[in-house]
C-alpha cells in the first residue's frame, strides 16, 4: 500500500472548480411565470394519501403545488413526458446542474436524449430554510427513493409501501400498466420537503425531521406536458425511519392551476435538446 505522499497536504489544498458553471444555462423568465401564476385558477386537485401515491397530468404552460395539508409529510416526485414515458425525470443531471437540494428558479431536467427542463420551480415556501449547521437542506436530489429492495437487504423485510412501490401502483393504475411494466418507468425522485444532506465526517446520506409545515407549498411551472406521481413517504416528516409503518404519516395535495387566457404571451415548450446523436459514428 502506498503511504501519505509528501505533498499530500498541498493535493489537498487545490481549491475546486464547478463541474458545470450555469452561466449558459438558459433561464425561466421567472417574471412572467410568477405574474401568469397570480391570476391562474385551480382546475384538479388530486390527494396522495398518507403511504401511497397519486399520479396527475399537467398540461405544458399550466402550474402544479405540492402542499403539506395535515402534518409535516414527505413527498416522493417522479415526472414523465405526458406523451412519451421514456423522457423522464433525471435526478442526476438536475444535481449536477444546481446542486444537491433545488429552489426558486431551479428547474427539474428530463433524461437523454431529451435532455430539457421538464418543470420549473416558480415559488418554495420553505426558500427561508437554506443550509443548517449539519449541512441539511430541503427538496433534495440526493436521494432515491425508498425501496423494498434495500429494506429486504438490510433487514430481510416485505415491505410493501415504500416510496417506489407506491409510484409503481399510482402510475400502473393511471396508464393502465401491469406492475412490471410500471416498474420500469420509475425512477429517482425529487424528495420535496425532505430534509437530508451528507455527514462531514463518513460522507453519510442523513435526514433529519422536514421543516415543513400544514399549508406550505412547492410550485412548478410545467415546461413540457406532464404525468407525474407523488407517494406520501412512509417515513412521515423523515425524522426517525423509513420502510415501515412506524412514522406518522399525513396526506399530501397536488394543485394543479390554469393560467388566464394569454397571461404567457409567446412562451413556448421548449424543444428537446440540439445534439445530432451520431455520437462519432459520422451519423451511420
Ligand atoms: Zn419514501
Amino acid at each position: 500500500m502506498k503511504t501519505t505522499p509528501e505533498d499530500a497536504a498541498a493535493r489537498r489544498a487545490v481549491p475546486p472548480v464547478i463541474c458545470y458553471p450555469t452561466e449558459t444555462l438558459p433561464q425561466p423568465d421567472l417574471p412572467l411565470y410568477r405574474a401568469a401564476l397570480v391570476g391562474a385558477e385551480v382546475v384538479a386537485t388530486h390527494v396522495a394519501p398518507p403511504r401511497e401515491a397519486c399520479a396527475f397530468e399537467v398540461p405544458a404552460g399550466h402550474f402544479f403545488r405540492i402542499v403539506s395539508s395535515e402534518g409535516p409529510q414527505v413527498g416522493d416526485l417522479n415526472l414523465w413526458n405526458a406523451v412519451d414515458l421514456s423522457e423522464r425525470f433525471y435526478s442526476g443531471k438536475t444535481r449536477a446542474l444546481h446542486g444537491t437540494h433545488v429552489t426558486t428558479g431551479e428547474r427539474l431536467w428530463s433524461s437523454f436524449p431529451a435532455l430539457r427542463p421538464m418543470a420549473t420551480i416558480v415559488e418554495d415556501d420553505l426558500h427561508w430554510y437554506g443550509i443548517d449547521d449539519f449541512g441539511g437542506s430541503v427538496h433534495d436530489v440526493i436521494g432515491t427513493r425508498c425501496d423494498p429492495y434495500t429494506g429486504n437487504l438490510l433487514a430481510g423485510t416485505q415491505y410493501h409501501h415504500c416510496c417506489h412501490s407506491n409510484l409503481i401502483r399510482a402510475l400502473s393504475e393511471s396508464r393502465g400498466l401491469t406492475v412490471e411494466e410500471a416498474e420500469r418507468h420509475v425512477h429517482d425522485v425529487l424528495n420535496v420537503f425532505m430534509c437530508t444532506g451528507f455527514t462531514r465526517d463518513t460522507g453519510q446520506y442523513f435526514m433529519k425531521a422536514s421543516p415543513v409545515r400544514p399549508g406550505d407549498a412547492l410550485t412548478f411551472f410545467a415546461e413540457i406536458d406532464l404525468l407525474g406521481a407523488l407517494s406520501a413517504c412512509p417515513g412521515g416528516d423523515c425524522s426517525a425511519e423509513h420502510s415501515s409503518d412506524t412514522a406518522a404519516c399525513h396526506p399530501l395535495n397536488v394543485e394543479v392551476l390554469k393560467p388566464e387566457e394569454g397571461a404567457l404571451g409567446d412562451w413556448r415548450s421548449p424543444p428537446v435538446n440540439g445534439y445530432d446523436r451520431s455520437h462519432g459514428t459520422g451519423g451511420r
